[in-house]
């Protein structure tokens, strides 16, 4: 085990278990690679062992000490296990900047990317705080964002103008869970010079190769599958070499550095990530399975499951899928749906999503899309009380037993069913 430089000829499991463990970052001098995991090193102050080492200044990258705002082996492993997982990086000479949560990275690759006076185009099912930060921090500095429908490429292509710089992709969306054509998207911008960036946050990079797909930078809120037990928050922006080298320098200019305490978090996460990603996405698609066969049930929107918005998409381009996935009730009111989430036992209420333990979210993104209608093409007007379920690592059945139960529970609360 003295050398994982060749990482790209290992399938992704392999690859998960190998990735980061560089022999100097897991040992000492005398016995590098001497344990499996690397050291929390909890370190600010770097010390250089004489002036010519201090005048020498070491190159701007990980694995060079400087000082700590640069990240020490636990953080540089972390980014280089993330870099080592999506093999459009890996090859490219890229590399892997981290965030102190998904957003900060969503932002920090747009104030990278963009200048005032562009325009941002944005996929209308994105992540709300990502249109909150259109709405806000991009407009007040000058850049307008527009939405557009996620599966129509026709109207991304209509969007498109001279101002247009990047544009921010999210596949599945959240909470209703359209698969976007992302290779046809990122190739429509590319052809523009438009920079395209995807929040692959629900597939990760084991489920959806971003950059091997055309996506210029993929980013990730590591708060939900890499940590996978809810306990730790942090995103990242994996891209080639030059956006890699430009997301780096803008994040070392804000001031951006992550704990090492919860890079090791991170670290442990992602070694059994590939396994829990498995687990819940069978699991998930049981459940999704046994819900389209409920009266109570108009709609399931999970992409895994064949008939689902982006069924066809997510086969062609994904790897893998997850335990995040919604459904639309059968008419009824939200009281009713309240009435439904209250009465589930095992899933917690609450935001966020990929830890060991279920949760269920209701969905109404009507008052938030502005490009594309809530309820979806083809479903009925009254059928818009959603819910969103995040399958964890508990039994299957006994899941539906719980769902069953509060499925009752809401046509005694005046569900139609
Ligand atoms: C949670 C989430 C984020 C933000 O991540 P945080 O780590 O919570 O900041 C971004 N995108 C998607 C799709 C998410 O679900």
């Amino acid at each position: 085990m003295s050398s994982f430089d060749d990482m790209s000829k290992f399938a992704p499991a392999t690859r998960g278990v190998l990735a980061g463990r560089r022999a100097g970052w897991t040992g000492t001098p005398e016995h590098p690679g001497a344990v499996v995991n690397p050291a929390v090193w909890r370190a600010s102050t770097h010390l250089y062992p004489d002036m010519a080492a201090l005048r020498a200044h070491p190159a701007n990258t990980d694995g060079n000490f400087y000082y700590g705002r640069r990240g020490g082996p636990t953080q540089w492993a972390l980014a280089e296990a993330l870099t080592q997982l999506e093999p459009g990086a890996a090859k490219s000479g890229g590399g892997t900047v981290l965030y102190s949560s998904g957003v900060a990275a969503i932002a920090g690759v747009l104030l990278t990317v963009l200048r005032p006076g562009d325009v941002l185009l944005m996929t209308d099912n994105a992540y709300e705080p990502s249109r909150v930060m259109g709405r806000g921090l991009l407009k007040d500095f000058g850049v307008e964002t527009r939405w557009f429908d996620p599966t129509d490429l026709a109207a991304f292509e209509a969007a498109c103008c001279e101002r247009t710089r990047a544009v921010l992709l999210e596949s599945p969306g959240s909470l209703t869970m359209e698969v976007q054509d992302v290779p046809a998207l990122a190739a429509a911008a590319r052809a523009r010079g438009i920079v395209s960036v995807l929040d692959n946050t629900w597939a990760s990079s084991l489920g959806f190769a971003a950059l091997e797909h055309g996506v210029d930078i993929a980013v990730m809120s590591l708060t939900k599958h890499v940590s996978g037990h809810s306990d730790c928050m942090m995103g990242s922006a994996s891209a080639g070499e030059e956006w890699y080298r430009k997301l780096r320098l803008r994040a070392q200019g804000m001031g951006t550095v992550v704990s090492p305490d919860d890079a090791s978090l991170m670290l442990r996460g992602l070694r059994t990530m590939k396994l829990r990603l498995e687990a819940e996405t069978a699991s998930a698609l049981a459940i999704a399975q046994w819900l389209q066969g409920r009266s109570e049930v108009a709609r399931v929107l999970c992409p895994m499951l064949p008939g689902s918005p982006g069924h066809d998409l997510w086969r062609r381009d994904f790897t893998g899928g997850c335990g995040l996935f919604s459904f639309v009730l059968n008419g009824g009111t939200s009281a009713a749906r309240d009435a439904l989430i209250d009465a589930l036992d095992l899933f917690g209420i609450g935001y966020s999503w990929g830890g060991f333990e279920s949760l269920a979210t209701p969905v109404d993104p009507a008052s938030i899309r502005t490009a594309s209608a809530w309820p979806l093409h083809g479903m009925e007007p009254g059928d818009r009380f959603g819910v969103r379920l995040s399958i964890g690592l508990e039994d299957t059945a006994d899941l539906i037993a719980d769902l069953d139960r509060a499925l009752s529970v809401w046509a005694a609360h005046g569900g139609a069913a």
